[in-house]
């Protein structure tokens, strides 16, 4: 059985929210950092756990996930993984994959998925047997990423891999932005039930400094307005509402 020991870090607190994850596979004690947006909250955590991080995993070149890599690559000399076709933005990478390559982690195997839209050669990191998804700048809760470099096609495309991932997979996404998306989500569905459970939940964790972090896709499908859009046209009357 693996077994993938995930930590939340936030990072850029105040600012932009950032979250970062230590990830520990338990057979084998090979660990990793998802998307290191800076030092000091990270090194502490690993300090905290006795943990030299082998690995950095990115998400996608934005500074606020990679500003980290360096530094920390110099500290621990872990090695940097990131999308082949963003790897001439990524700080310091040393390891390139693909859409559909696994990556393992010790005995904990990821599965890379190209999902474009924030930033062109954007990727999810799926850990199926843990049933946990890195969603970088794609996916949050409540709301998605910003088209930066992407058209609606492309986030369209992206957020329809997510939707067919088991709905029992619980999503990390790399910004606390649930706050951003309740105005929006309860005017479009105002009498949502479903919304009403995921709000009071969400706003407890808030309330205790907790990250909303992880929901399960099933949670996040039945009241996320953008993973609940049906076709590029809906999903592009949201970006003009
Ligand atoms: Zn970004
Ligand atoms: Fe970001």
């Amino acid at each position: 059985m693996t077994k993938l020991r995930i930590e939340t870090i936030l990072c850029r607190a105040g600012t932009m929210d950032n979250y970062s994850y230590l990830l520990i596979d338990e057979n084998t004690g090979t660990s990793a950092v998802v998307d290191p947006s800076e030092v000091a909250p990270i090194a502490n955590k690993c300090k905290e756990l006795d943990i030299i991080p082998d690995y950095i995993l990115n998400t996608h070149h934005h500074f606020d996930h990679t500003d980290g890599n360096l530094d920390l690559k110099e500290i621990y000399g872990c090695k940097i993984v990131g999308a082949a076709d963003d790897a001439y933005r990524i700080p310091g990478i040393d390891i390139h994959v693909k859409d559909g390559e696994t990556f393992s982690l010790g005995a904990s195997n990821a599965q890379i998925i190209r999902a474009d839209g924030h930033t062109t050669g954007h990727i999810l990191w799926y850990f199926s047997d843990t049933k946990a998804l890195f969603t970088g700048d794609v996916l949050f809760n409540l709301c998605i990423g910003g088209l930066f470099e992407g058209t609606v096609e492309q986030m369209f495309t992206s957020l329809n891999k997510i939707k067919q991932l088991p709905d029992d997979v619980f999503f990390y996404p790399g910004h606390e932005y649930t706050i951003h998306g309740v105005g929006f989500a309860k005017y479009l569905q105002p009498d949502s039930p479903e919304l009403q459970k995921y709000l009071s939940f969400a706003q407890e964790r808030l309330s205790k400094g907790l990250p909303v972090s992880p929901t399960k896709l099933s949670e996040e499908k039945a009241v996320n307005p953008y993973l609940k859009a049906q076709s590029v046209q809906e999903l592009e009357k949201l970006f003009n509402i």
